[in-house]
């Protein structure tokens, strides 16, 4: 099975490619829907980071206090080792598990950490959705109502533009209207439907 990985900075378009390809038919495995699968109410996971955090990692609808838990692991380097130790193998066999299910003839995982985890071992290919860094910032302040400042300084804690597309196989440069992108993710499938067939 031919396992494409797709991933980009915030507000490059990930979900936007990753929506055509989903209705030109390709499963979509997404690599945050199963980082919040592994930690729903009554999930062992949940119950583990309640142990050792307090009780008050969980909210009173049975979810993870998230807003609570990101303090924390930015506070402390030991408490983030611990939960990466915990969640991402939990992470990875949801994925695992999302790619086996596909009966599609390629799949697709996003993730926006693909290149910076063991994710990219799922991967025999990796697309990067590309945009110019005031592109990307201007979108993710539309989208999210952040000011500019707050989404420039997440771009800056991610991947650096350059590192990421010298490890991409193929790049959609997502600097035009949505028609531009589906028709580039329409090339790019084409490509893998051959790539699959061989
Ligand atoms: P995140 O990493 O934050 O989840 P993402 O990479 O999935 O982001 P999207 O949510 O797909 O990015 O795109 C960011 C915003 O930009 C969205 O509001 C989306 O509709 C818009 N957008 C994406 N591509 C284009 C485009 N080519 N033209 C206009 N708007 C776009």
């Amino acid at each position: 099975m031919l396992i494409i990985g797709l991933t980009g900075g915030i507000g490059s378009g990930k979900t936007a490619a990753s929506d055509h390809f989903q209705a030109l038919g390709i499963t979509i495995v997404d690599a945050d829907v199963a980082s919040r699968t592994v930690v729903e109410p009554g999930k062992p996971a949940l119950q583990k980071i309640a142990e050792r955090f307090g009780p008050e990692m969980i909210l009173d609808d049975g979810g993870l206090n998230r807003a609570l838990m990101r303090t924390r692991v930015f506070a402390t380097e030991e408490d983030r080792l611990w939960l990466e130790a915990l969640l991402h193998p939990l992470i990875g066999e949801e994925i695992a598990q999302g790619l086996q299910n596909s009966t599609s003839p390629y799949s697709i995982l996003v993730s926006p950490l693909l290149l910076e985890t063991t994710q990219a071992s799922f991967v025999a290919r990796v697309l990067v959705i590309d945009v110019p860094v005031d592109v990307q910032v201007e979108r993710t302040m539309a989208r999210d109502n952040n000011s500019e400042e707050q989404v420039r300084a997440i771009v800056a804690a991610q991947s650096d533009r350059q590192q990421r597309l010298e490890k991409a196989d193929d790049v959609i440069v997502n600097d035009k209207d949505l028609a531009a992108l589906h028709k580039n993710v329409e090339t790019l499938h084409q490509t893998y439907l051959k790539l699959a067939n061989n």
